[in-house]
């Protein structure tokens, strides 16, 4: 790689002007003297690509930078680096393989493709001696990769927790603070511009999957693809659920997991109750927040915004300025190491805790062949709360740490038992017991 003049202008190609791509084209005007001194020289716009050249942009931005023709302009000779915030799979793919192949860096804030085809992009980076830098795909604003890629590249993480969708936290958290249904809540979110007219990937939890394969894999030097989660979003979480979880002391999040456990890495995305005195069930609104467990460490809490234009633009303006950094150097920023290969084992072998509540007939003996059920499956109860409702009685059963696919079988047995009415709900409890 060759070390680019000292002082020289870094010649940048913007691929996005939408709530990102704006921010960062209005900080790097702005604030150009300030990231001139960091960057060991200026940044400059080369160009900017969007799909509709022809609409006004934000104040400060000039218009003659705009064109229709990403390729084209990611490929000019006068382009150093190229910033990818565009989004989706394609046309992001094609055009940062196009960028890494011919040598040039990439800073991207683009989650769905890091976690579909990081490795060959990786792969791309380091042939062609280029970067990849990606801060901003998980968490926003929040700087937590560059601590698992580098600040703990001396330590061995253990687990990794986190609150990584603001969308879905807010809906959690309104339906906690209020008591209203999913439907009323997922409204609200919309109308304050916290979730998207198509919300799919938000409560579905697909968006935080792709940001549990990215943080799986810095944390334990192992390739996880999006397709290795295990994913269960929000939609089926109910006022009641909510209700029952505050009554034991608990709150529900929707929780990306990512733990080393015998036979390799856990990785899955799921609502789950946690304790209220639990660091992340103090975490509200859209806020993100991420506990890392290291072994010389200790536990870490990050916790900051986790999107939005400008906070999500601070990352990529830390990433550019890194990226610049190295080439000033005439060198490459350290790689994220996948020497360990660890697998990721099935959802079914995942250990976890169990909150069972259950439709029963409001009679004596039917506690008995209810505890029998989990006692066959070796589900261990750690606590029984009953309440009458007339014929009827809601049973609550929290067990201690057990294997998924014995609880399944335990409710499979359940569901089949003529005192239980309906199986209402079953939730995941995390959080170490006694806290
Ligand atoms: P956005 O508001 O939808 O903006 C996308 C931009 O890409 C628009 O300017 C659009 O042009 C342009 N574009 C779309 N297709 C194009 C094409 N084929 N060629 C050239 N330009 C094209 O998206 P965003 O919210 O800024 O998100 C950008 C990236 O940041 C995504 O990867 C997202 O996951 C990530 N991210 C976003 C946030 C957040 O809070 N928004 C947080 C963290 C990470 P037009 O303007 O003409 O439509």
């Amino acid at each position: 790689m060759r070390a680019r003049e000292a002082g020289a202008p870094l010649r940048i190609a913007l691929l996005g002007c939408g709530a990102v791509g704006s921010q960062v084209a209005r900080l790097l005007g702005e604030q150009a003297a300030d990231l001139a001194a960091r960057a060991g020289g200026p940044l400059e716009i080369a160009g900017i690509a969007v799909r509709r050249p022809e609409l006004a942009r934000i104040s400060g931005v000039d218009g003659a930078l705009l064109t229709g023709d990403a390729a084209a302009l990611a490929a000019r000779p006068d382009v150093d680096i190229v910033v990818e915030l565009i989004g989706g799979i394609e046309p992001a793919r094609s055009l940062v393989l196009a960028a890494l192949d011919s040598g040039r860096s990439v800073v991207t804030a683009n989650k769905a493709l890091l976690a579909s085809d990081g490795a060959a992009l990786h792969k791309a980076a380091s042939a062609n001696g280029a970067d990849l830098y990606y801060e901003a795909a998980v968490a926003g604003a929040i700087p937590l990769l560059r601590a698992l890629r580098e600040s703990l590249a001396g330590d061995t993480v253990r687990r990794v927790l986190g609150i990584v969708n603001g969308t879905t936290n807010f809906i959690l958290d309104q339906m906690d603070s209020v008591g209203s249904d999913f439907g009323p809540a997922l409204t609200q979110a919309q109308q304050l511009g916290y979730a998207e007219a198509d919300p799919t990937a938000d409560v579905q939890g697909h968006d935080a999957a792709a940001k549990a394969a990215i943080l799986a894999g810095l944390a334990f030097h192992t390739e996880v693809t999006s397709a290795d989660v295990f994913t269960e979003g929000i939609t089926g979480i109910t006022a009641d659920d909510i209700a029952s979880a505050r009554a034991l002391g608990f709150v529900i999040k929707l929780l990306a997991i990512c733990e080393r456990c015998d036979g390799g890495v856990s990785v899955r995305v799921h609502p789950a109750m946690l304790p209220r005195v639990h660091p992340l069930a103090a975490v509200h609104e859209a806020y993100n927040a991420v506990f890392v467990e290291a072994e010389a460490a200790g536990r870490l809490m990050f916790y900051g915004a986790g999107a939005g234009g400008q906070p999500t633009a601070s990352a990529v303006l830390g990433d550019l300025v890194a990226v610049a950094r190295n080439l000033r150097a005439g060198m490459r920023g350290p790689e994220p190491a996948t020497y360990a290969e660890l697998p990721v084992v099935p959802m079914a072998e995942a250990l976890t805790r169990y909150y069972v509540s259950l439709d029963v007939a409001d009679r004596p003996g039917v506690l008995a062949p209810v505890a029998e059920s989990f006692a066959r499956r070796g589900v261990s109860i750690k606590a029984v709360h009953q309440e009458g409702r007339g014929e009827d009685a809601t049973l609550i059963i929290v067990t201690h740490t057990a294997r998924e696919s014995a609880l399944a079988d335990t409710i499979a047995d359940l569901a089949a038992m003529d005192a239980v009415r309906a199986v209402d709900s079953v939730l995941r409890v995390e959080g170490e017991e006694g806290e």
